[in-house]
């Protein structure tokens, strides 16, 4: 039969300034199964250390440790973390609860990393705790406790696992000798249930309760009072002990596990939590607006072009690259008559404007701006009259004085509301007759009030108002879009054939739409991206904030350690916290986005409600979480027990 616990010439030294200061040298001890060991020592002479090699929480500079026969060197952090799961149950002197924990789930936390179902560790832990004396105190938290009920905790917990060995370090040292002794009963009522038990302790009374006392002075075993038969302790059986069912949970239960534990740390820290969400939600709340916002503002520009014809081709005279004038004189009516027998022109129309013309009635005088143009221009602009009827080609023919109207020019002359229709206005002296009034159309997108209009028929407004045979433009209406390019190419070789030089451009409005697309592409992908940084502050305010909480829960990071935790579960815990904060934080920011979007629209701006920005940001935001939680996490999980253990 092996000894349970083995070390064979164990020394431990830590860097000290330039060297090494050895704290152990060469310990060999045999502890054999169901011993109730007591390491008596001083202060300083490394029974701590020893203890921390027992446990597993800490490696041996020198020599071999075996336990139960297996060397611990062969095993890596979550081996060993396995192994003190199952085999060593810890008692520390200053208890080492969790503050935010209740006593029942402080019982209850090595069984976690067991894979014990939540409903089984706290029935197990209120089992042991009832069986400690604390029956009545489960869902108190250790600062409601004595420091006695702190240390039965403590031993509960020790014994959550069945763990066949306990590693007490100066169990007592906090208390007083009435509840030191209760403990002591505690220890050795568990060592007669057959367990394996070292006692570590400064006090000679204290160590006189175990069987077996071994001295330790400077690092080195003074004395060994021996091993007791070890048949004796055999003998003690397994008297009343509950044993654990070997349980693994699932992935799910793993992560529904760290989620829980999540909330309870992040509730635990109220204040902190809500700040850092609100970085998270002010991020993904921001890109959720402002892509609302560029998108809107996109569709607002793009509808206002459709509403301008984007079936019309704009003919201007001037050659490409110089800025189109209507004064440039290359175009004529004859090139619009050219134009208008091509295939998928639907209608065509030139047009002559002199700004500035004044519009008499009776005394009533006013500046608009008179347009020559040919009888199809209600249909080639899709612009129907309210009142009357526009001219014809017998008007055009004749050069006759016949004017339409625009609502705005009615407006100003006829403040009365009269019926301007049969009405004569007087324009350069001469009077003309009112035929019709255009429907009114409001401003354009660019803030023009497109009413302050009178049109006259083109042949009368160059030979008698304006003296000028050429044209500022020529609109061209196609019948499909879709053939637009091949039309304004035709266009462009006819009117090439006719001036024999290229003094002339054809806009097309498609093409104002794509350059218009990508200019609000460009703001919105700016607005996107300071939004996107926002929430990049947003998640760095996450890793500082586990950062703070990684480095503040060191102590219980090294306990979790301690009781078994391996490394991919404190990874889990700390990244399942920081994806939960971001999670939350996103789902919240999108809901306030959209909240105001929502205003937004109410409050007349452009927005546009998609499916995509929300969730572009939450999964930002997600990912976020997974990034800046993962290294303060990895920062976690790759403390040494021992390390994390001391720290305050
Ligand atoms: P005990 O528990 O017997 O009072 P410890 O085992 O805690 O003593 O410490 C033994 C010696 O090892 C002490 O002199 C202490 O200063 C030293 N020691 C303990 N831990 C460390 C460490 N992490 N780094 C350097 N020295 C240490
Ligand atoms: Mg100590």
């Amino acid at each position: 039969m092996s000894a349970m616990l083995t070390l064979q010439g164990i020394g431990k030294s830590y860097p000290a300034g330039d060297g090494h200061s050895s704290v152990l040298h060469d310990i060999e001890l045999n502890i054999q199964r169901g011993e109730f060991v007591a390491l008596l020592g001083p202060s300083g002479c490394g029974k701590s250390t020893l203890m921390h090699i027992l446990g597993c929480l800490d490696r041996a500079s020198s020599g071999r440790y075996l336990v139960a026969g297996q060397d611990v060197a062969a095993l890596d952090a979550d081996a060993l973390a396995a192994l003190r799961c199952r085999t060593f149950g810890f008692v520390f002197q200053r208890y080492h609860l969790l503050a935010t924990a209740s006593a029942c789930d402080n019982v209850a936390l090595p069984a976690i990393y067991a894979g014990l179902g939540h409903g089984e560790r706290q029935q197990r832990a209120r089992q042991l705790l009832t069986r400690l004396g604390l029956g009545e105190r489960l869902r108190h938290k250790p600062a409601q406790l004595s420091g006695g009920q702190q240390q039965r905790v403590s031993i509960a917990r020790a014994l959550m696992n069945d763990a066949p060995v306990i590693l007490a370090d100066e169990p007592t040292g906090a208390l007083d000798s009435h509840t030191g002794g209760e403990v002591l009963a505690l220890l050795k009522q568990l060592h007669a249930e057959g367990r394996t038990i070292v006692l570590i302790t400064h006090d000679l009374d204290i160590a006189s309760h175990a069987e077996r006392i071994i001295r330790l002075r400077d690092g080195r075993i003074e004395a060994d009072s021996g091993s007791v038969a070890p048949a004796a302790a055999q003998a003690a059986g397994k008297v009343g002990r509950t044993p654990l069912p070997a349980a693994r949970l699932t992935l799910p239960a793993r992560v529904w596990q760290a989620l829980q534990m999540a909330m309870v740390a992040l509730r635990a820290n109220l204040f902190r939590t809500a700040l850092t969400l609100l970085g998270v939600i002010i991020g993904v709340a921001a890109v959720v607006t402002m892509l609302a916002i560029g998108n809107g503002s996109k569709a607002e520009v793009l509808e206002r072009i459709a509403a301008m014809g984007s079936n019309l081709l704009l003919v201007r005279p001037g050659a490409p690259g110089v800025r189109p004038s209507g004064n440039i004189a290359t175009l004529t009516a004859d090139d619009a008559r050219a134009l208008a027998s091509l295939p998928n022109v639907d209608g065509v129309v030139p047009m002559r404007s002199g700004s500035g013309t004044t519009l008499r009635l009776g005394n009533r005088d006013y500046q608009s701006e008179i347009q020559g143009v040919w009888p199809s221009y209600p249909q080639v602009k899709n612009w129907a009259l309210s009142r009357g009827a526009f001219f014809g080609s017998a008007e055009e023919q004749q050069q006759a004085a016949v004017i339409v109207l625009g609502q705005t020019v009615v407006d100003s002359l006829f403040p009365l509301g009269q019926n301007p229709v049969g009405q004569y206005v007087m324009v350069a002296s001469i009077p003309f007759e009112v035929l019709g009034v255009m429907a009114k159309k409001g401003a354009n997108s660019f803030g023009q009030d497109q009413d302050d209009v009178a049109f006259v028929p083109l042949s009368t407004a160059q030979s008698r108002l304006l003296g000028q045979r050429y044209v500022s433009s020529i609109t061209v209406r196609m019948a499909s879009i879709d053939k637009s390019s091949v039309t304004e190419q035709l266009i462009g070789n006819i009117l090439l054939a006719r001036h024999g030089s290229e003094n002339f451009q054809v806009r097309n409005t498609a093409s104002l739409v794509e350059m218009i697309t990508k200019t609000q592409n460009t703001l919105t992908l700016l607005l996107g991206s300071v939004a996107a940084i926002s929430l990049l502050v947003g998640g760095i305010g996450v890793m500082n904030i586990m950062l703070v909480s990684v480095t503040e829960r060191t102590r219980e990071i090294g306990l979790r350690m301690a009781t078994g935790a391996p490394v991919g579960s404190i990874l889990l815990q700390f990244n399942v916290e920081a994806v939960v904060v971001c999670g939350l934080g996103g789902l919240i920011g999108i809901a306030i986005g959209l909240l105001a979007v929502w205003g937004l629209k109410l409050a007349g701006v452009s927005a546009v409600y998609s499916l995509l920005p929300p969730l572009l940001a939450f999964s930002c935001a997600f990912v976020t979480g997974c990034v800046f939680g993962y290294l303060p996490a990895r920062k976690a999980a790759q403390l040494d027990p021992v390390v994390a253990l001391a720290a305050e």
